[in-house]
């Protein structure tokens, strides 16, 4: 007979989700066992530690703009509030700003969104490209009718927040496993556990998909199917032999490239494309950025003409093919069965409301912010979102 360990709940994947929920419930209820199973606790392939880690308030979803909206205001207390003993965190959170580039055929759109996000009280305003190029002399940016700019947005160190949520987490008495998830366990329309791959049988009443990109893959054991890919993304680090003055923005020009300043004078640069493959492939390739979005940049940013290609690397956006939005709740087909899932290139800075949305599910509270609009249910009605996430 194998090992049985019971839990209240399971959560299937240790990335910044796992890691933010396994906070959010053991600061809800200290009593409250959890039970956090990752197969790779270096996380050479998660999402989390592969990311461009950039936090914005600029989308056009409504929810997806509150959700900006916390974190940003988390990250200002987020070290004190992570603190364990005298070890506290250190994020490196650098508020460079988003610029997104708006040309004349998208500006109706563009400044539609703006008013939203204005309305919620959210820092952004419309520049014209003499105001772009006044805050950065290196832009071209004539050829556009103007940008959206949220100043407070930017970036963080991604796996020190990771680090953060893990040792808070295991403070307060959640338990961390490393051991992969083969399996499933239910009993009818209920879950029940986990089965491990070092042969051991998890049980509890909650059991949570938090496996970013492999999330179809662990649903499927249990028969449920979901719109969830794996897609490849590539970033590649650059040196410029010009330096801009100060950090750039996280900056995305008309054809969809973009990219921000790093630390160390490097350059992040990065592009979605309709035919990035999907599968679990995390090669790179230089000629990508040598071929392709070389030339993009260095239009928008003739100074970047010249460049070394330091580094790149590729890591894996969970699509959600439906909507390219997140599934946020309990599976109606298998009770006590709770998604996490689908967050393509937007999830690193959703985790803290993720986190604190299902912990409110599973524990039956009351919600601090309504993300029901993401509930999973939309999938068997197939009812996209009307407004896109970003993918
Ligand atoms: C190139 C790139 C750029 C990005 N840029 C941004 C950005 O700028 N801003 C932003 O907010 N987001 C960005 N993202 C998206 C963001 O990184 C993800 O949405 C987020 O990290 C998802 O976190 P997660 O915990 O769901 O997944 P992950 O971090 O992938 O964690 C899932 C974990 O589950 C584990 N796991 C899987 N299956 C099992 C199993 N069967 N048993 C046990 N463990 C399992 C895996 O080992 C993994 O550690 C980017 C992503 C990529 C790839």
């Amino acid at each position: 007979m194998s090992e049985q360990k019971h839990y209240d709940v399971i959560i299937i994947g240790g990335g910044v989700m796992g890691s933010s929920l396994a906070y959010s419930l053991t600061k809800a209820e200290d009593s409250l066992k959890v039970a956090v199973v990752e197969r790779d606790p270096s996380y050479e392939k998660a999402s989390t530690t592969l990311s461009m880690v950039n936090f914005r308030i600029q989308f056009s979803l409504k929810q997806n703009v509150l959700i900006s909206q916390y974190t940003s205001e988390i990250f200002n207390r987020f070290e004190e509030e992570m603190q364990v003993g005298d070890s506290r965190p250190n994020i490196a959170l650098c508020r460079e700003g988003n610029l997104f580039l708006v040309d004349e055929a998208s500006r109706p759109e563009a400044e539609k969104n703006l008013k939203m996000q204005q309305e919620l009280g959210c820092d952004v305003t419309w520049l014209d490209p003499d105001g772009i190029k006044d805050r950065y002399p290196l832009y071209d940016a004539d050829q556009y009718a103007g940008g959206t700019f949220g100043p407070q947005d930017g970036h963080f160190d991604a796996y020190a927040v990771l680090m953060a949520y893990k040792a808070k987490a295991a403070a307060q008495g959640a338990t961390f496993i490393a051991d992969e998830v083969t399996a499933l366990k239910t009993s009818g329309k209920q879950a029940t556990g986990v089965q491990l791959a070092s042969g051991g049988i998890l049980q509890a009443g909650s059991v949570v998909n938090c496996a970013g990109a492999w999330a179809s893959r662990v649903a499927a054991t249990a028969g449920v199917e979901l719109p969830i890919d794996p897609v490849k993304r590539q970033v590649f680090a650059l040196d410029p032999q010009v330096k801009p003055e100060g950090p750039l923005p996280l900056t995305i020009i008309g054809s969809g490239l973009y990219f921000r300043t790093e630390t160390g004078g490097l350059l992040l640069v990065g592009k979605s494309k309709d035919d990035d493959p999907v599968g679990f492939d995390f090669t790179w390739d230089r000629k990508r950025f040598l071929e392709e979005l070389w030339m993009e940049l260095a239009e928008f940013v003739p100074a970047f003409e010249s460049l070394k290609l330091v580094r790149g690397w590729a890591g894996l956006y969970a699509v959600n093919q439906m909507d390219g939005n997140a599934l946020l709740g309990e599976w109606p087909e298998l009770k006590g069965f709770y998604l996490v899932n689908g967050f393509s290139g937007h999830g690193l800075q959703q985790a803290p409301a993720v986190g604190r949305y299902i912990s409110e599910l599973i524990l039956n509270k009351p919600h601090a912010m309504d993300l029901s609009v993401f509930d999973p249910i939309r999938i068997l009605e197939n009812k996209p979102l009307s407004e896109g996430g970003l993918v």
